[in-house]
């Protein structure tokens, strides 16, 4: 069975006082049978991994080599040697600010591999792209390109989140979301000759609130959720995570 996973991405927001957040969240779910995972800034991936409890931290990104002469980047390692236990690697931020490939992707969620993280691989498709019916192709393209051979359900989360509903309010119909995670796991299946695929946490992510969260946690093959503005809040996310271990 794939894990159950409730994953906050606070992108870049969140300064030394935001801890106070994560501190709440430890106290609140600390028998929490699911997991529960904030990737805050990296600014402060050292300190909050430093705060006792079982909320895993990551980091939003990484390079895809060791070290270097990449002003401004971190790479895996150096969030591995700051206490975090994943990263996020694709998501479509980075993707359209950065004009990351699926090819940088998967050398990203390889660095992650070698450096003992799990990578959170971000895909999903633009409102265009869904309206003209290319939804599965574009799912199919991101993640042959992105997810490297040797996917495991140890060292690789897999979030759909379709570009149109981050940050927007607006979700798919409860259906699409269920066929696009039940396309992802054929197609991961597909792919790798071992029932990995099976195990593989499956996130959906864009504009999860406590007031949908319950609605798709009930889908098939959705393991969690990948969610920016309302873990930012503990209240907020507390709700979230709560509706997902009422899921289990
Ligand atoms: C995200 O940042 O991955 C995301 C899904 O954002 P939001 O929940 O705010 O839509």
């Amino acid at each position: 069975m794939p894990r159950k996973l409730a994953a906050g991405n606070w992108k870049m927001n969140g300064v030394k006082a935001s801890l106070g957040e994560i501190r709440i969240l430890a106290e609140t779910h600390a028998g929490s049978d699911v997991d529960i995972l904030i990737c805050p800034p990296a600014t402060l991936v050292a300190q909050a991994a430093d705060i006792e409890g079982n909320i895993r931290i990551g980091g939003q990104d990484c390079h895809a080599n060791k070290s270097g002469a990449h002003t401004g980047d971190t790479s895996a390692e150096m969030l591995a040697d700051c206490g975090a236990n994943y990263v996020i690697v694709g998501h479509s931020e980075r993707r359209t600010d950065h004009s990351e490939t699926s090819e940088q992707v998967h050398d990203k969620a390889l660095a992650a591999w070698d450096a003992g993280l799990i990578a959170v691989i971000c895909i999903g498709e633009t409102l265009d792209e869904r309206e003209k019916g290319e939804t599965n192709q574009v799912l199919a393209k991101q993640l042959a390109g992105s997810v490297p051979i040797g996917a495991l359900a140890a060292n690789t989360v897999v979030a759909y989140e379709p570009v149109w509903a981050i940050g927007t309010g607006k979700i798919p119909s409860f259906d699409e979301i269920a066929q696009a995670h039940s396309f992802i796991r054929g197609f991961l299946a597909s792919q790798n000759e071992t029932s990995e695929a099976h195990g593989m946490s499956l996130l959906y992510g864009g504009s999860v609130k406590p007031s949908n969260a319950s609605d798709i946690f009930a889908l098939n093959n959705v393991d969690g959720a990948l969610v920016g503005g309302a873990s930012l809040k503990a209240k907020d996310f507390t709700a979230i995570i709560t509706a997902l271990e009422a899921s289990t």
